[in-house]
Protein backbone atom coordinates (compact mmCIF):
# COMPACT_ATOMS: atom_id res chain seq x y z
CA UNK A 1 0.00 0.00 0.00
CA UNK A 2 1.37 3.38 -0.40
CA UNK A 3 1.12 5.99 2.19
CA UNK A 4 -0.48 9.48 1.84
CA UNK A 5 3.09 11.06 0.79
CA UNK A 6 3.75 8.33 -1.47
CA UNK A 7 0.07 8.61 -3.47
CA UNK A 8 0.37 10.67 -6.41
CA UNK A 9 -2.98 12.77 -7.91
CA UNK A 10 -3.99 11.89 -11.43
CA UNK A 11 -4.25 15.97 -11.65
CA UNK A 12 -0.59 16.84 -10.18
CA UNK A 13 0.44 15.00 -13.33
CA UNK A 14 -1.05 17.35 -15.71
CA UNK A 15 0.72 20.68 -13.18
CA UNK A 16 3.68 19.32 -13.18
CA UNK A 17 3.65 18.45 -16.87
CA UNK A 18 3.24 22.45 -17.09
CA UNK A 19 5.39 23.46 -14.48
CA UNK A 20 7.12 21.32 -11.86
CA UNK A 21 7.28 24.74 -9.45
CA UNK A 22 3.35 24.87 -10.28
CA UNK A 23 2.69 21.13 -9.07
CA UNK A 24 5.17 21.72 -5.91
CA UNK A 25 3.25 24.87 -4.99
CA UNK A 26 -0.36 22.83 -5.16
CA UNK A 27 0.80 19.29 -3.64
CA UNK A 28 3.55 20.71 -1.43
CA UNK A 29 2.93 24.03 -0.54
CA UNK A 30 -0.63 23.54 -0.45
CA UNK A 31 -1.52 27.00 -2.44
CA UNK A 32 -3.93 27.19 -4.96
CA UNK A 33 -5.46 30.28 -6.71
CA UNK A 34 -8.14 30.56 -9.16
CA UNK A 35 -7.97 32.58 -12.23
CA UNK A 36 -10.21 32.98 -15.14
CA UNK A 37 -8.71 29.14 -16.53
CA UNK A 38 -9.40 27.93 -13.52
CA UNK A 39 -12.67 28.68 -12.76
CA UNK A 40 -13.52 27.91 -16.35
CA UNK A 41 -12.52 25.04 -15.68
CA UNK A 42 -14.13 24.04 -12.82
CA UNK A 43 -17.21 24.91 -14.65
CA UNK A 44 -16.48 22.62 -17.39
CA UNK A 45 -15.60 19.58 -14.47
CA UNK A 46 -18.66 20.09 -13.17
CA UNK A 47 -20.92 19.42 -15.87
CA UNK A 48 -19.26 16.83 -16.54
CA UNK A 49 -20.02 16.16 -12.89
CA UNK A 50 -23.66 16.37 -13.07
CA UNK A 51 -26.04 14.03 -11.02
CA UNK A 52 -26.77 11.95 -13.61
CA UNK A 53 -23.67 9.67 -13.10
CA UNK A 54 -24.80 6.83 -15.70
CA UNK A 55 -26.48 7.54 -19.12
CA UNK A 56 -26.56 5.93 -22.77
CA UNK A 57 -25.88 7.37 -26.02
CA UNK A 58 -27.06 4.98 -28.69
CA UNK A 59 -24.42 2.25 -28.06
CA UNK A 60 -22.35 4.17 -25.37
CA UNK A 61 -23.02 3.56 -21.64
CA UNK A 62 -21.18 7.05 -20.31
CA UNK A 63 -20.08 6.97 -16.78
CA UNK A 64 -19.19 10.78 -15.27
CA UNK A 65 -17.05 11.53 -12.62
CA UNK A 66 -15.92 7.97 -12.29
CA UNK A 67 -13.33 7.46 -9.50
CA UNK A 68 -10.15 5.92 -10.49
CA UNK A 69 -7.00 4.51 -8.58
CA UNK A 70 -3.92 2.15 -9.46
CA UNK A 71 -2.63 0.39 -6.48
CA UNK A 72 0.35 -0.76 -8.54
CA UNK A 73 1.35 3.06 -9.74
CA UNK A 74 0.19 4.16 -6.61
CA UNK A 75 -2.45 6.87 -8.43
CA UNK A 76 -5.53 8.43 -7.25
CA UNK A 77 -8.26 10.66 -9.31
CA UNK A 78 -11.16 10.88 -11.09
CA UNK A 79 -12.29 11.18 -15.04
CA UNK A 80 -14.57 13.32 -15.61
CA UNK A 81 -16.33 11.23 -18.57
CA UNK A 82 -15.09 7.46 -19.55
CA UNK A 83 -17.41 5.46 -22.07
CA UNK A 84 -18.03 2.40 -22.63
CA UNK A 85 -18.86 1.13 -26.08
CA UNK A 86 -20.78 -1.59 -26.65
CA UNK A 87 -17.93 -3.14 -29.27
CA UNK A 88 -15.81 -3.50 -25.77
CA UNK A 89 -13.47 -0.20 -26.36
CA UNK A 90 -13.43 1.67 -23.17
CA UNK A 91 -12.03 5.45 -23.57
CA UNK A 92 -11.30 7.86 -20.93
CA UNK A 93 -12.56 11.56 -21.85
CA UNK A 94 -11.21 14.42 -20.40
CA UNK A 95 -13.23 17.59 -20.13
CA UNK A 96 -10.85 21.11 -20.72
CA UNK A 97 -11.98 24.90 -20.89
CA UNK A 98 -9.43 27.22 -21.49
CA UNK A 99 -6.89 28.52 -23.94
CA UNK A 100 -4.97 26.23 -26.62
CA UNK A 101 -2.27 24.60 -24.72
CA UNK A 102 0.53 21.75 -25.61
CA UNK A 103 -0.79 18.79 -25.86
CA UNK A 104 1.09 16.87 -23.63
CA UNK A 105 -0.25 17.87 -20.15
CA UNK A 106 -3.53 16.94 -21.14
CA UNK A 107 -2.39 13.17 -22.86
CA UNK A 108 -0.67 12.51 -19.69
CA UNK A 109 -3.23 12.98 -17.60
CA UNK A 110 -5.72 10.86 -20.08
CA UNK A 111 -3.07 8.17 -19.83
CA UNK A 112 -2.87 8.35 -16.03
CA UNK A 113 -6.80 7.65 -16.22
CA UNK A 114 -6.21 5.08 -18.60
CA UNK A 115 -3.57 2.90 -16.81
CA UNK A 116 -5.93 3.53 -13.42
CA UNK A 117 -8.97 1.66 -16.00
CA UNK A 118 -6.66 -0.84 -16.99
CA UNK A 119 -5.81 -2.28 -13.56
CA UNK A 120 -9.54 -1.71 -12.30
CA UNK A 121 -11.03 -3.53 -15.55
CA UNK A 122 -8.67 -5.78 -16.60
CA UNK A 123 -8.98 -4.29 -19.77
CA UNK A 124 -6.59 -2.79 -22.72
CA UNK A 125 -7.33 0.50 -23.35
CA UNK A 126 -5.98 1.80 -26.93
CA UNK A 127 -7.09 5.55 -26.61
CA UNK A 128 -8.76 7.76 -24.72
CA UNK A 129 -9.67 11.41 -25.64
CA UNK A 130 -9.62 15.06 -24.94
CA UNK A 131 -12.51 17.40 -25.34
CA UNK A 132 -12.81 21.54 -25.63
CA UNK A 133 -15.27 22.94 -23.91
CA UNK A 134 -14.78 25.91 -25.98
CA UNK A 135 -14.30 24.57 -29.08
CA UNK A 136 -16.79 21.57 -28.82
CA UNK A 137 -14.01 19.63 -30.32
CA UNK A 138 -12.61 16.15 -29.61
CA UNK A 139 -8.52 14.68 -30.34
CA UNK A 140 -7.92 11.18 -29.56
CA UNK A 141 -5.08 10.07 -27.43
CA UNK A 142 -3.42 6.41 -28.60
CA UNK A 143 -2.07 5.55 -25.70
CA UNK A 144 1.25 4.37 -27.27
CA UNK A 145 4.47 2.87 -25.43
CA UNK A 146 5.89 6.32 -25.74
CA UNK A 147 3.47 8.14 -23.74
CA UNK A 148 2.39 5.35 -21.51
CA UNK A 149 6.19 5.77 -20.20
CA UNK A 150 6.35 9.17 -19.99
CA UNK A 151 3.11 8.89 -18.12
CA UNK A 152 4.67 6.40 -15.43
CA UNK A 153 8.31 9.17 -15.29
CA UNK A 154 6.06 11.58 -14.47
CA UNK A 155 4.18 9.96 -11.28
CA UNK A 156 8.01 9.09 -10.14
CA UNK A 157 8.95 12.56 -10.85
CA UNK A 158 5.61 14.03 -8.70
CA UNK A 159 6.15 11.41 -6.06
CA UNK A 160 9.79 12.42 -5.49
CA UNK A 161 8.72 15.90 -5.83
CA UNK A 162 6.35 15.63 -2.89
CA UNK A 163 8.68 13.97 -0.73
CA UNK A 164 11.20 16.20 -1.21
CA UNK A 165 11.74 18.49 1.67
CA UNK A 166 14.51 21.14 -0.39
CA UNK A 167 13.85 24.01 -2.26
CA UNK A 168 11.11 24.44 -4.98
CA UNK A 169 11.75 23.92 -8.54
CA UNK A 170 13.32 27.06 -10.04
CA UNK A 171 10.54 29.38 -11.56
CA UNK A 172 10.30 29.15 -14.97
CA UNK A 173 9.58 32.86 -15.81
CA UNK A 174 8.54 32.48 -19.32
CA UNK A 175 5.21 32.54 -21.69
CA UNK A 176 3.27 30.09 -19.17
CA UNK A 177 3.58 32.31 -16.22
CA UNK A 178 0.95 34.37 -17.32
CA UNK A 179 -1.99 32.48 -17.87
CA UNK A 180 -1.08 30.32 -14.50
CA UNK A 181 -3.01 30.89 -11.37
CA UNK A 182 -0.15 30.52 -9.04
CA UNK A 183 1.18 33.80 -10.86
CA UNK A 184 0.59 36.21 -7.93
CA UNK A 185 2.14 33.23 -5.11
CA UNK A 186 5.08 32.24 -7.32
CA UNK A 187 5.85 35.54 -8.58
CA UNK A 188 8.66 34.78 -10.83
CA UNK A 189 10.32 37.66 -12.30
CA UNK A 190 11.12 38.05 -8.60
CA UNK A 191 12.29 34.36 -8.20
CA UNK A 192 14.44 34.48 -11.23
CA UNK A 193 16.05 38.05 -10.83
CA UNK A 194 17.29 37.08 -6.94
CA UNK A 195 18.83 33.97 -8.79
CA UNK A 196 20.83 36.34 -11.02
CA UNK A 197 21.56 38.51 -8.16
CA UNK A 198 22.82 35.41 -5.64
CA UNK A 199 24.71 34.31 -9.04
CA UNK A 200 26.47 37.73 -9.94
CA UNK A 201 27.40 37.84 -6.18
CA UNK A 202 29.37 34.71 -6.00
CA UNK A 203 30.66 35.43 -8.83
CA UNK A 204 32.34 38.73 -8.37
CA UNK A 205 32.87 38.20 -4.44
CA UNK A 206 36.16 39.08 -3.21
CA UNK A 207 38.61 36.42 -3.82
CA UNK A 208 39.91 35.41 -0.08
CA UNK A 209 43.59 36.51 -0.01
CA UNK A 210 44.91 32.98 1.00
CA UNK A 211 43.59 31.80 -2.16
CA UNK A 212 45.58 34.44 -4.12
CA UNK A 213 49.09 33.42 -2.87
S1 LIG B 1 4.07 31.54 -12.35
FE1 LIG B 1 5.39 30.51 -13.86
S2 LIG B 1 7.11 29.64 -12.67
FE2 LIG B 1 5.47 30.19 -11.24
S3 LIG B 1 4.34 28.30 -10.95
FE3 LIG B 1 3.31 29.44 -12.58
S4 LIG B 1 4.20 28.73 -14.50
FE4 LIG B 1 5.54 28.06 -12.85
Amino acid sequence: MWSEDDTVLISALEHFSYCPRQCALIQVERIFDENVFTLRGRRAHERADEPLLTTRENDVRIERALPLWSDALGLLGKADVVEFHDDGRIVPVEYKHGPRRERRHDDLQVCAQALCLEEMLGKTIAAGAVYSIQTRRRRDVPLDDELRQATRDAIVAVRALNNDAGPLPPAVNDKRCPKCSLLDACVPATVVAARHDRLAANLFAPVPTEELS
